[in-house]
């Protein structure tokens, strides 16, 4: 395989612009002339494309993936004195939605092979705070970190058994599959992001709930347009404002059309990434039974040192990377206090989170990368090694 010699983006959002330019412009001059830049039928129609994408029943557009988490707990009365599990290595987002709604996030660690909630530490932990008695287990946050779905069906039982909510932070999985079923029917709501750089990504911040469950999707559209009832001025409930706007409906459905081929090019990169560095470093795996939207690719490393080494020969050889996440949410400032309160007295350690921070690499993850462009960027990690 020759290397290429053209420059390599890690996220890449202009080759995918040239073959929708004509589409995009055409959504963006219909919205001008017909002036509902707020709620507008591309919002309609995204929704009800989004819902036959992913199987689900109901799609509510909204105005990010954060206001999508924040919105689907809001609809469960989700507050102070609930519990609220979730992976300790996310983006921050997840941690963030149930401080700002007044719960406590419990941290749960993850397993190592998928990068996900870690099951066993999750009944564990829902184990703690059921004895010590403060807080009331109320929902489970799982993430699909990277494109690849959680284990649903365990999360789903657990969640059942202690009468919790599931909600699903898809925000890197759009797209992505367990069992043969589409993200975005597997828990009790599925959030996602159309942030630039997601597997669907619009111009700016958008976002969606999907759920089955009718009551939920109507109590979703209400929110987000601060509580409103069935007229305009009959406020039933405290929302807030989290609607998704028609030009970046107009820009998702510009780009629906592409979607299937480029989940199908992801990984194509991925098995590519997988020929060229597996045996070498550790490469990510694909659960069984899951299909992952290759949101992210991310390798580790032995040690951070190594990783340190090997991002700078990376960086001289004109190949940028990334590391999601170089620190797990218990040790940020802002949520340390949180993590203390959650469960008081005999916290499990959080070991896998924190070796995870110091030895991930993410490296260039898009649909246009070319055979020679992988090569280039296997070659640089390898020459460092
Ligand atoms: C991107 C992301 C979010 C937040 O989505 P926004 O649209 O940026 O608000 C939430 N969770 C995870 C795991 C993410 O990657």
């Amino acid at each position: 395989m020759t290397t290429s010699t053209r420059p390599i983006a890690f996220f890449d959002m202009k080759a995918q612009q040239a073959l929708i330019r004509a589409e995009i412009d055409a959504g963006i001059a219909r919205i001008l002339d017909h002036g509902r830049f707020i709620q507008g039928p591309e919002v309609d129609a995204i929704e009800a494309k989004l819902a036959e994408f992913t199987g689900a029943a109901h799609a509510v557009g909204v105005s990010s993936g954060t206001d999508a988490l924040q919105i689907a707990m809001m609809a469960e009365g989700i507050g102070p004195g609930d519990a609220v599990f979730l992976p300790a290595f996310t983006y921050t987002a997840t941690a963030e939605v149930p401080l700002v709604l007044g719960a406590t996030p419990v941290f749960v660690d993850v397993d190592p092979a998928s990068f996900n909630i870690d099951l066993e530490d999750l009944a564990r932990r829902v184990a703690l705070v059921e004895k010590e008695g403060r807080l009331r287990p109320r929902a489970v946050i799982g993430v699909d970190l990277y494109g690849q779905p959680a284990n649903w069906p365990a999360i789903e039982g657990l969640c059942e058994k202690h009468g919790m909510f599931a909600l699903d932070d898809a925000a890197q999985a759009f797209g992505g599959a367990l069992h043969g079923r589409r993200l975005g029917t597997w828990a009790h709501a599925t959030a996602c992001s159309f942030y630039p750089t997601k597997t669907l990504g619009c111009y700016g911040d958008g976002g969606a709930i999907l759920t089955d469950d009718p009551e939920r999707a109507e109590l979703y559209r209400s929110l987000r347009t601060h509580g409103e009832g069935k007229s305009r001025y009959e406020v039933l409930r405290t929302g807030m404002n989290g609607r998704l706007d028609s030009i970046q409906a107009a820009i998702l459905l510009a780009k629906m059309p592409l979607l299937e081929g480029e989940l199908v090019a992801r990984r194509q990169a991925a098995a590519w990434y997988e020929a060229a560095l597996g045996g070498r470093v550790a490469t990510p795996q694909v659960t069984a039974g899951a299909e992952s939207a290759w949101g992210i690719y991310t390798i580790l490393l032995p040690d951070a040192a190594v990783r340190a080494r090997v991002q700078a020969a990376m960086q001289a050889a004109g190949v940028p990377s990334a590391i999601y996440y170089p620190k797990p949410l218990h040790h940020q400032p802002a949520y340390a206090a949180a993590h203390a309160a959650g469960i008081t007295a005999g916290a499990p350690p959080l070991p896998v989170s924190e070796d995870l921070c110091n030895r991930c690499l993410s490296l260039p993850m898009h649909p246009y990368l070319a055979e020679g462009d992988i090569a280039r960027v296997a070659e640089a990690v390898l020459s460092s090694l």
